[in-house]
């Protein structure tokens, strides 16, 4: 994927606006169309017959008739391949997209260009014999900084060029997100070759640092500065004491937008920027297996109507901020970008006791994490930062022997020992490894 941010002017945007409109109206329906399908019910109508449904209905609709049938057409084809990667890709069955939220359409590029097939040899039809013409987007460099693109019903539409080259791709998507809109060419790009150096990692991500190298490095996801913070509580306040309904109300909750978007666009460049080091330096590269769905689920807390102080007494609160933290480390999409960069070259090391193990002499003891920084272990008296002891356990592949069996046998329980049982004891784990 390369990804450039556009600039159109206000007429072109106003267009693409529509387009985006038409998109999400003919994505819905899908959408909708599949959500009547029941298991004794014929099969939903797939792309071919939806094409068809789309002429129909266009021609009945005016507005839908008046944006260009490509876009809408494009749509289908999008919520087609969703629909068959629903398993596959991670995003589940398509859903609905929602107005100033998912706005987006994708567009097949207007140009034509013989195909190949993949001995360089030019494809032919099986049954005429003639070349088979496939499509390619219409891009023109204007100057070192600039370039256009053709998006049907706009005419040339300027991109900021932040990449040597000009994109080679069959189609382009096309997004407005927090008042700004990107360009994105559907091209797979190459990864990222292994030094071969045979050098391993391990990172040890964290609240506190987002990032611990097993190098000794510490590397920080940017977050917004106090300032900003403190400019989105303003704004925050101002938009709550706004009349319901009031213009006031919505500027102020669009200024609270654009600072919190500029600290998702700080977390995703250094996201990149990072997995992109990571994949150049390093052959393999070792993170803790985390899941980050469970660690992140909202703290659970028994109804109590008689006490009205239960949100702070349960800790949710306290909870939902450390969910906040977490998720503001990008730990997620750290993980799968440098997997995208150097496929076959991330491994994810089985998280228990990473923290707790000496890494230089394999002693697992709770007792020898001091304090949320500092480790020092109570065999060999090693000391180190908690988190760089972590990394250079994970870059070992090294977590911990498994947790004891507290059953006797099956379905028999022993009863507990000790004060705490939710970290292993010395007594029964605190065998060196080696
Ligand atoms: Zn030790």
């Amino acid at each position: 994927m390369s990804r450039f941010r556009m600039y159109p002017s206000p007429a072109q945007a106003e267009r693409m606006l529509t387009h985006c409109a038409h998109a999400r109206y003919v994505w819905n329906l899908a959408v909708e169309q599949h959500s009547h399908w029941r298991r004794w019910r014929k099969c939903a109508p797939g792309f071919a017959e939806q094409c068809r449904q789309l002429t129909e209905a266009r021609r009945d609709n005016e507005w839908l008739g008046a944006g260009n049938v490509d876009v809408q057409q494009q749509a289908l084809n999008d919520f087609a391949k969703a629909k068959n990667a629903r398993f596959t890709s991670g995003f589940g069955e398509p859903t609905w997209r929602k107005k100033f939220r998912h706005e987006g359409f994708r567009v097949i590029g207007t140009g034509r260009v013989p195909e190949c097939n993949e001995d360089g040899s030019p494809k032919l039809n099986a049954q005429t014999g003639k070349q088979v013409m496939g499509r390619s987007v219409v891009v023109q460099k204007l100057n070192r900084r600039w370039a256009q693109v053709k998006v049907p019903g706009c005419g040339w539409v300027r991109f900021r060029l932040t990449r040597v080259g000009l994109p080679d791709a069959k189609t382009f998507r096309v997004t407005f997100r927090n008042g700004q809109w990107h360009i994105a060419f559907a091209v797979v790009p190459e990864p990222i070759m292994a030094p071969g150096t045979g050098e391993v990692i391990g990172i040890d991500r964290g609240v506190n640092i987002t990032a611990a190298l097993s190098d000794g490095r510490k590397l920080n996801c940017p977050q917004l500065t106090t300032k900003e913070r403190a400019q989105i509580r303003k704004h925050q306040r101002r938009a709550a004491r706004a009349p319901k309904g009031s213009p006031e109300k919505t500027a102020e909750y669009a200024k609270t937008a654009r600072l919190k978007a500029r600290e998702a666009d700080r977390r995703k460049d250094w996201c990149e920027k990072t997995s992109t080091m990571l994949a150049r330096s390093y052959d393999r590269v070792r993170f803790e297996k985390l899941n980050i769905k469970t660690m992140t689920a909202k703290a659970k807390a028994k109804p109590d109507p008689d006490d009205p102080d239960q949100y702070l007494k349960n800790g949710r609160a306290a909870k939902a901020g450390l969910n906040r933290s977490i998720l503001a480390q990008g730990w997620g999409l750290l993980r799968q970008r440098t997997g995208d960069k150097a496929p076959g070259r991330v491994v994810d090391v089985p998280a228990p006791y990473t923290s707790l193990r000496c890494s230089a002499c394999g002693w697992i003891d709770k007792n020898s994490r001091k304090s949320q920084a500092e480790f020092v272990c109570s065999s060999c008296g090693f000391a180190c930062n908690a988190d760089t002891n972590a990394s250079i356990n994970i870059a070992a592949g090294q977590g911990g022997i498994p947790r004891p069996r507290r059953t006797a046998g099956a379905g028999g329980t022993t009863p507990r020992k000790g004060s705490s049982v939710r970290e292993p004891q010395p007594n029964r784990v605190g065998i060196p490894l080696f």
